[in-house]
This record gives structure tokens, sequence and C-alpha cells, in this order.
């Protein structure tokens, strides 16, 4: 409960329009989705928020924040709220909504970066970019996503991470809300340079900020950054009719997009290798077969799987990646095709020319280029979860994507999981030539089964005891809350001590919720999630005997 003098403090700081505490509001903040990975099946957080508040600037943030202080309660930001990472993690929270703060401020072509406000979304980055022949990273949830969220708080890749990098790496300056209501401007903003660097001059400190995976609102509210933009070699305006599926569009002769596959694992991976090299193509990214069906055929993938022929005709594509060719002119995607057919001739590859059926190209043109089909995702089950994705040299990212196969694959044979074919892996190499790159393994299932959700919280334990017992490194499948930090950080250099002497420093009264960051009270975490999940706990406590059995 909030005092009605605090409620009356935040209605002051900000306009009585601007705070609600009102039942059903409160409710619409307490329903995400995603939330079965807290053991919350229904998508009903544990935790109300005490009150919601819409600040509509840095100085009000700032007064919110110092509010909060002032009178024992936490504070919990969020910009689009898409997900289980803006459940709060306990009573007394105060729930900061964004929306109002929606601007892009600034776009400065000659630096390539953009500086924005937590809910200027993707989608209306990339439009105002691409006039300037420029193009921002969107993450794989999709163009209403926000870019400022994921660089300041999450982790992200995307599908055109080969040319636009992804998300923790394109943050540039950032203004920064302290959890006692100080700014921090890091980067070359704190010394009045102007957005250009996110780092120095002098110590950086964008790894306490984000680390790998963000502290996803357990450290303050970021309330501008500047984002690195890449360059759009496109339309400024490009012609597109129709939503997901049912889109046409104007795709440029020097634009084409190409289904690649590959006999074997190692083949798939050196083609990458060499792909990142030979520093071609503006898109590489598997979606695996299971989930292009998933995604576009839910009802026939269903049918399919029934027949072992069929599901081993399709598996026969499983080496698999999309890839786009975006060049400026003929000659440039000549030579990028090119290149592409002599790598694909020595890994043994076949090459389809998606341009040869032209509505579908356009289609996957323009939901790889402006990411706008994720929703398909939720077709076939309601809802998916996700494993692995280790951010690596992209050999280890394909071992995972085997083992991810594999584990999958005793949960759909034995109908416990939606058969997506089993290998359902999603990622590629970052950064052209880095040769770096992730692939995180998707797992659909029916939230509304009871069956199927044991089975997705049995997987998920399944890939974590196997990324801890094969030390395959923390991914994606470790957005799990503060609980994933106690177990993993034992085992990986002890991070979690250090989260905690950062939060520490930045928050010494824990103000800022913490639930997917890092907990002040280890003990008490690990008692109340042993509580909540003891399924999971069984599993996971097998898990750390087996490998006490193995090392003795
Ligand atoms: C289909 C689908 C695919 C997905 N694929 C990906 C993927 O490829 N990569 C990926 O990273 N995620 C992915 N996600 C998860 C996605 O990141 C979350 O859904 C996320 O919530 C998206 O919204 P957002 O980035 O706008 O952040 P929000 O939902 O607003 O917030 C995310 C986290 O950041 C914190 N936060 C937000 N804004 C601020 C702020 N201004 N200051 C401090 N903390 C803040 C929040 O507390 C929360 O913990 C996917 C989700 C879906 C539905």
């Amino acid at each position: 409960m909030m005092k009605d003098e605090v409620y009356r403090e935040l209605q002051e700081a900000l306009g009585p329009e601007n705070v609600s505490r009102e039942p059903a509001v409160l409710d619409g903040y307490t329903w995400q989705p995603f939330t079965d990975i807290l053991g919350l099946p229904d998508s009903w957080c544990r935790y109300r928020p005490v009150a919601v508040v819409l600040p509509g600037s840095t100085g009000e943030v700032q007064e919110v924040v110092r509010i909060c202080g002032r009178n024992g309660l936490q504070f919990k930001a969020m910009s689009t709220g898409w997900g289980a990472w803006n459940a709060l993690g306990g009573e007394n929270t105060v729930q900061i909504d964004l929306k109002r703060m929606n601007r892009i401020l600034e776009i400065d072509e000659k630096n390539m970066y953009a500086v924005v406000e937590p809910l200027a979304i993707c989608s209306q980055l990339q439009a105002e970019a691409m006039k300037r022949g420029l193009n921002c990273h969107i993450i794989g949830a999709g163009c209403g996503s926000s870019p400022l969220a994921s660089a300041t708080s999450l982790c992200g890749y995307g599908w055109s991470g080969l040319t636009t990098s992804y998300s923790a790496r394109n943050v540039l300056g950032v203004e920064w809300v302290l959890p006692d209501g100080e700014v921090l401007r890091i980067g070359t903003l704190g010394q009045d340079a102007g957005w250009f660097n996110g780092d120095g001059p002098g110590p950086s400190l964008r790894g306490a900020m984000r680390g790998f995976m963000g502290a996803c609102g357990g450290l303050g509210v970021f309330t501008r950054c500047a984002i690195k933009l890449f360059p759009w070699p496109g339309p400024e305006e490009p012609q597109v009719d129709g939503l997901l599926i049912d889109v046409t569009a104007d795709v440029p002769d020097t634009h084409a997009m190409f289904l690649i596959a590959f006999p074997d694992l190692k083949r798939w991976a050196d083609a990458a290798y060499h792909i990142a090299d030979a520093e071609i193509g503006y898109i590489m990214c598997k979606n695996s077969i299971g989930a292009m069906a998933a995604t576009m055929i839910p009802r026939g993938l269903k049918r399919l799987t029934r027949f072992p022929v069929f599901k081993e005709m399709l598996k026969a594509l499983r080496f698999q990646f999309q890839f786009m060719i975006c060049a400026r002119t003929p000659r440039e995607f000549a030579y990028q095709k090119a290149v592409l057919e002599e790598i694909v001739e020595e890994c043994e590859g076949i090459c389809i020319d998606l341009r040869k059926l032209p509505e579908m190209h356009g289609a996957f043109w323009w939901g790889f280029v402006r990411a706008a089909m994720p929703p398909l995702i939720f077709r076939m089950g309601g809802t998916f979860g996700t494993s692995y994705g280790a951010l690596e040299g992209f050999d280890h990212p394909a071992y995972q994507s085997q083992e991810g196969a594999r584990l999958k694959a005793l949960f759909t044979e034995a109908g416990r999981l939606m058969d997506d074919l089993a290998d359902n892996s999603w990622g590629g190499i970052y950064e052209g030539s880095t040769g770096f790159g992730h692939q995180e393994e998707l797992y659909i299932y029916d939230p509304r089964d009871p069956e199927q959700l044991e089975a997705a919280e049995d997987y998920l334990a399944s890939t974590l005891t196997d990324t801890a017992l094969k030390k395959l490194g923390p991914g994606l499948g470790f957005a799990g809350g503060a609980i994933v930090a106690e177990i993993f950080g034992p085992l990986i250099g002890d991070y979690h001590e250090w989260l905690r002497r950062i939060k520490a420093a930045f928050d010494p009264d824990n103000v800022s919720d913490p639930a997917f960051y890092v907990s002040p009270d280890p003990e008490k975490l690990i008692m109340q999630e042993v509580e909540l999940r003891p399924r999971m706990a069984l599993n996971l406590l097998a898990a750390g005997q087996d490998e006490k059995g193995g090392s003795e």
C-alpha cells in the first residue's frame, strides 16, 4: 500500500494525469508475456505495482526516483514493457512507464548516430534513419521494441547483426538517472564532448552499466542515449503494403534474398566464416526450417511432422541460413553474388534464389529488414522460450545449436514439446569479419497445457545444466531473473559477486528493483525460488550432484 501523502507527492511532481493507482490500470502492468521463466505459468506476475507513473522528462524521472528513495519504495523502469523482464520483484514498487519519452532527439548523419528517448521504438528510428541513407539495429523482438532499452538494459541480436552489430555494442553516450536521483552522463557526454562515444575519456563505465545481459532496471533509469547507425544501401522510403506475411514490396534490383543449405554443421559454419571474412551480405541469419514452418504454416507443420518421411525431408535442410545482399550498384551486386556462389560451391551447399518467388521475396525482404515478423512465432503454440545463445567465435554457437537440438529431440519425440523438428536455432555472425556470433535454441509450447508447461521447464533446466556441465558460457537463456546469477556465478568467475559490488556501489539502499539483476540477499532469494519452483530446483540439484559425481 502506498500512503496518500506519497501518492500526492508523485501527483504534484508529474501532474495528476500522469500517476495512477486504479486497480484496473495496475493489473494491466501485472500481466506480462513469458512469465513461465519465473515459474508463473498464467502470465500474471507475483507483484502488482503500488502506483504507475509516466514521467515526461529526465527531471521528472529524478523526482520519482527521489520520492521512492525517501519513502522506502522501490521503482522499476520499463520502455515498451514487452516481457517478464519488466515484472516487479517485490511489494511496494512503483512502475515507471517511460512511454511519454518517445522522441528521436537528434540524428547525426555525418557521425552516424541517433539520440533517442526510451520509447522511440525501432520502426520509428529506422524510418527516419532510412531517409538519410542509414539504418539501425533491430533485435529479434521486432521493430516495436525500444533501441534504448535493449542497448542500455537488456541484450539483443537481430537479423541484420552481420552489418548492424548488436545492441550492447551500439550504445554510445548515455544519460543515466542513478538510484539516488543524481544524473550521470557517461562516455564523451560526461565531458561535454557530445554523444559520439560510449567510452572515455578516462575509464569506461559501460561494463558496470550493462555488462553482458544488462541490469534489467536494477540500476536506475536510462533517459536518453545515442545509438550507432549503419549505412543503408536501399530506398529512402521503401514502398511496402500490407502486414506480416501478406506484404507486397518493391524490392530494389540490387537487393536479393537467398536460402542457402549445407550438408552438415561443419560446412555450414565454414560458409558463415567465409562470408564474414569476405565482408559480403547485409543479413545472414539462421531461421531454422522448423521456425520457418512454425511461423508460416503452423498447421501444415503439425500435419507434416506426423509422417517420418516428410520430417526427414525437411530436416535435410536444417544446416541453412537466409542471406540477403543489399548493394548500391549492379556492379557491387554482381560482385557480392559471385563471391557468395564461390563460397557455396566450396562448402558444397545449395543456394535457392528467392527472387524466383517474387511475392514471397517481397514479404521476406521487408520482414527481415524491418524485423516485422516476430509476432508470427506465437502462431503455433501461443508462446515460446529460448535457451543457450552464448556469444562466442562461431564454432561455439554452432556446437550449442547441435546441443540444443539433441536435448530438445528428447522432448519433441516424446510428444512433450511441440514438434519444431527439434533443430530450431536462431542467430548468426555479428559484425562481418569479427567471426563471433550466437545461436539460441527456441522451443515452442502451449502454455495452457500443464504437461507442456512442465516439459518447457524441464527442457530449460536441462539446457542450463548442460551449459554449466559443459561450460558453454552464459547466453540468452540466462535472462531468468537474479537467481540465475546465484546458480551460475560460482561457475563463471564469480560474476554474481561482482554484480553485487556494483549494485552496492550504485544503489546502497536497493531502491532500483533488482529482481532481474542481482539480489543483495542471496539466501532469501534462493529460499523463495525453491519454494516457488521446486521442480526446477530439483532438476538443478540433480545436475549439480551429477557434476560432483563426475569430478570425483
Ligand atoms: C518474438 C520475440 C522475440 C524476441 N527476441 C529477442 C531478441 O532477439 N533479443 C532480445 O534481446 N530480446 C528478445 N525478446 C525479448 C525482448 O527483449 C523483450 O520482450 C523486451 O522486453 C523488448 O522490449 P524492450 O527492449 O523495448 O524493453 P522493455 O520491455 O521496456 O524492457 C526490458 C528491460 O529493460 C529494463 N528497462 C527498459 N527501459 C529502461 C530504462 N529506460 N531504464 C532502465 N531500465 C529499463 C526493464 O526494466 C526490463 O527489465 C524477444 C521477445 C519477443 C516477443
